[in-house]
This record gives C-alpha cells, sequence and structure tokens, in this order.
C-alpha cells in the first residue's frame, strides 16, 4: 500500500495506473477508521483494480471549532487497518496542500440543504462540496464510495455528481452498526462510559417510530412520541427529529411508497453530536 501526502504524487501514481487501464475506486474519509468505514474498502476493492483511501479532517465543513479541534486523528493506527484490507493507495494530505489558499467557490444546495445538518451545521455542505468536489478531480475514479449512515451528504453529493458532469459512479453501502445498534461513528471514541451506554437508543427510536408509522400511526404522533422519548433520557439533547422524503430530503406529514421515506435524527450526548437514520 502506498501513501501519498502530495496531489502531483498521488496523480502520478494515478496516471500511471491508468495507463495500466486499471479501474480506480475512491473511498472519501476523515480517519479514525472504524468497521464502517472497511466496508467501503472492501466494497471498493470488490469492484475496482486500485482503491484510493483518502484520510483528510476536512476543516471547511466544520462549523464548530471545537468540534473541528476534538475531531479523533489516529493516522498511524488507520494506514494499519488500511494496510490489511488490500486498499491500494491512501492520500492523506495537509490542510496546506488541499487548501493553498482560501477557497472563492460556494456550493449552495438549495432545498437540500435548508433542513436538517445543513440547517442546523451552517456552511457545512459548501465544505462537504468543495473536498469531495476536489477530491474527484485530483482522483478522476471510476466509481466513489459512500455510506447511508450520511443519508443528507449522500443527497447532496447525488446532486453534485448530476448538476457538474462528473463522470463517476456513485456507490452507496449500508450503515454498519455495533451489536447493540449504534451506527458506528468516529464520534462514537469521543463518547464518556454513561453516555456510550445510552447511545443506542437513538437506533432504538428510530426503529420503533418506523414500526408505528408502518402500522399506521400519524407522522405527527410518531414524531411527538419519539421526541418524548429523547426527552425522557436525561443525558440526550435532541437537535432534530425528521421524518422526510428521502429525495427532496423535505418532511412528508404522510408515509409513502416504500423505499421513499426516512427518518433521520442528530442528538447530542454530552459535547458530541450524533447522527443516523433509517430509510423504509
Ligand atoms: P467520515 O470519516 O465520518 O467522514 O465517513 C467517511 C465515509 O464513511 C462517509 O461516506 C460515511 O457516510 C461513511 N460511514 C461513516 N460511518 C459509517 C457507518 N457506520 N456505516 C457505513 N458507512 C459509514
Amino acid at each position: 500500500m502506498e501513501v501519498f501526502t502530495t496531489i502531483q504524487h498521488l496523480r502520478s501514481f494515478l496516471d500511471h495506473q491508468i495507463e495500466l487501464r486499471k479501474t480506480i475506486g475512491l473511498v472519501p474519509t476523515m480517519g479514525a477508521l472504524h468497521e464502517g468505514h472497511i466496508t467501503l474498502i472492501e466494497a471498493s476493492n470488490a469492484e475496482n483494480d486500485i482503491t484510493v483511501c483518502s484520510i483528510f479532517v476536512n476543516p471547511t465543513q466544520f462549523n464548530n471549532p471545537e468540534d473541528l479541534l476534538k475531531y479523533p486523528r489516529t493516522l498511524e493506527q488507520d494506514l494499519e487497518i488500511l494496510g490489511k484490507t488490500g486498499c491500494s493507495a491512501v492520500f492523506a494530505p495537509s490542510v496546506e496542500e488541499m487548501y493553498p489558499e482560501k477557497t472563492v467557490v460556494k456550493f449552495d444546495f438549495g432545498s437540500l440543504e435548508t433542513v436538517m445538518e445543513g440547517a442546523s451545521r451552517p456552511g457545512h455542505f459548501n465544505g462537504v462540496g468543495i473536498v469531495v468536489s476536489k477530491l474527484f478531480n485530483i482522483v478522476n475514479p471510476h466509481r466513489a464510495y459512500f455510506g447511508q449512515k450520511d443519508l443528507q451528504q449522500v443527497a447532496v453529493i447525488t446532486r453534485m455528481v448530476k448538476d457538474l458532469s462528473f463522470s463517476l459512479q456513485l456507490v452507496i453501502c449500508p450503515t454498519v452498526r455495533e451489536d447493540d445498534g449504534l451506527a458506528m461513528s468516529s464520534r462514537n471514541r469521543r463518547l464518556d462510559a454513561k453516555e456510550r451506554s445510552v447511545a443506542p437508543h437513538i437506533n432504538r427510536i428510530l426503529q420503533s417510530a418506523k414500526n408505528e408509522l408502518l402500522a399506521g400511526e400519524s407522522v405527527e404522533n410518531v414524531v411527538q412520541t419519539a421526541k418524548n422519548e429523547f426527552d425522557a433520557i436525561k443525558e440526550f439533547t435532541l437537535d432534530y427529529f425528521e421524518i422526510v422524503d428521502l429525495l427532496s430530503l423535505q418532511p412528508i406529514q404522510k408515509v409513502g411508497p416504500a423505499g421513499i421515506n426516512a427518518i433521520c435524527v442528530a442528538a447530542f450526548l454530552g459535547p458530541v453530536r450524533l447522527i443516523d437514520n433509517v430509510v423504509f
């Protein structure tokens, strides 16, 4: 496995792979790797000759300076994990390499970013759009792999690929969970023991909301019940709990046909903000 910190060195490696007619898969991450990331690498390995995993804690997508400062950075451990996955190349650039100058281009994803993560984290999706489009242009992959865990990110990037005619295929992989149902996240390691013990309630509440909706309960009642459940667990501060249309991400009043409904949640446990979702 090769490790690159500069665009130039990564590019000359990839140019050579293209001459050899190899296909390239890209897995963008912010590191502190867990099994969720590994499933993306494995999916890429299965479909491409070369897998590039990028590890870059992208400052432009953090609206909260403390979250950026405290974001876990475990490059050495990450490289060890990646070495065992069959990943061909790691791109771990510095902030200066990615942003020699402050970018002036801005992304506006319209109604896709006025809700949920976009509403709670102003500027977040501009940062995501900037870094992902840079990575797409740097790596020029045949396929790029993202997790369903970040459902709104998937919607935004899908739209960006369409609007800007990026010539690549997006592959979306299911959310990987701990045995107790907690969605794997790099931020989970910041939870203390008590917070970690209540964290699985996020998935439990999502699942019971889904079941109530499928049993015919109204969206309004289900949202209220879920909010009450979060309120009853004192460690949680709920940010949002939304039942939305999977494509538009706008709140729905009534459940639609199978596969187009999503329940999305963001909640704080102490200073740590966790997100999760279920699609049904
Ligand atoms: P991150 O390092 O958190 O920016 O995540 C990098 C990629 O891994 C994103 O596409 C995420 O959606 C994906 N990812 C993060 N957590 C999970 C998970 N538990 N299951 C599947 N994919 C995930």
